[in-house]
């Protein structure tokens, strides 16, 4: 089944300088269980894609299906409901709440398997119950991906989830991320500079100038 589904997607922003043509025309599908990346330079579109996805932000034209759903057209509430159930989401910066615990995070995503789900990605039983902040970045990485793995949500959108990381630690949050696809029921997309994400990926995608070129 595609998980994900774009048609023609273009996004523009009105500027002070002009029009900036962010994604211009972007069509793509994923299946269930996959594992991709996107990579791209700097300001190539890469966010703006994922946000479109996840369905932060409205498209200028064109469709975006959600495993058989289209997001256009939905409230504002609507919306709010079917990403809360549809979607999770991993950031460069954790985005945790700060002034609660490892399992207390987790259980924001979701109320089941939470002790699994903090066995799978590594978290020691004796930081369950520490306060978030306390933790390294590498660490915290992981409650957020635990976070959005116990979340019913099907997708996960991680945006340069390793970008604030050691390489070592790194490798270990991309190996939790692709067994979420393939071991844990996920399909995971992956905005990246990590060439060792993309050599992992079952799909890279490759956003130049607002456009998508396929590379594997
Ligand atoms: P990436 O994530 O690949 O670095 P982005 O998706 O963040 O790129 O941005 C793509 C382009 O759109 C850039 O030129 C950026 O400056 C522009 N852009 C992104 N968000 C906005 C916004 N809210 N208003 C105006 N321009 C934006
Ligand atoms: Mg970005």
């Amino acid at each position: 089944m595609q998980i994900l589904e774009t048609k023609e997607v273009k996004k523009y922003y009105q500027t002070p300088s002009g029009i900036v043509r962010a994604l211009d025309g972007v069509s793509l599908s994923v299946t269930e269980g996959t594992f991709g990346a996107i990579v791209g330079s700097s300001g190539s579109g890469k966010t703006t894609l994922l946000h479109m996805l996840g369905g932060l932000d409205e498209p200028t034209d064109g469709q975006i299906r959600v495993r058989g759903t289209a997001l256009k057209g939905m409230s504002g509430e609507e919306k709010t409901v079917f990403r809360r159930r549809n979607i999770g989401f991993v950031f460069q910066n954790y985005n945790l709440i700060d002034y609660l615990t490892p399992e207390e995070n987790v259980m924001l995503g979701g109320k089941k398997d939470i002790e699994k789900i903090l066995e799978a990605v590594g978290i020691p039983r004796e930081d369950w119950k520490r306060q978030v902040l306390q933790l390294s970045g590498g660490q915290q990485q992981r409650v957020a991906i635990a976070r959005a793995l116990a979340s019913p949500a099907k997708v996960l959108l991680a945006d340069e989830p390793t970008g604030n990381l050691d390489e070592e630690i790194a490798d270990e949050i991309i190996k939790i991320l692709m067994k979420s696809a393939h071991e844990m029921g996920k399909s995971v997309i992956v905005v990246t500079h990590s060439k060792k994400i993309a050599d992992a990926a079952d799909v890279v995608l490759k956003i130049h100038e607002g456009k998508l070129y396929h590379l594997v």
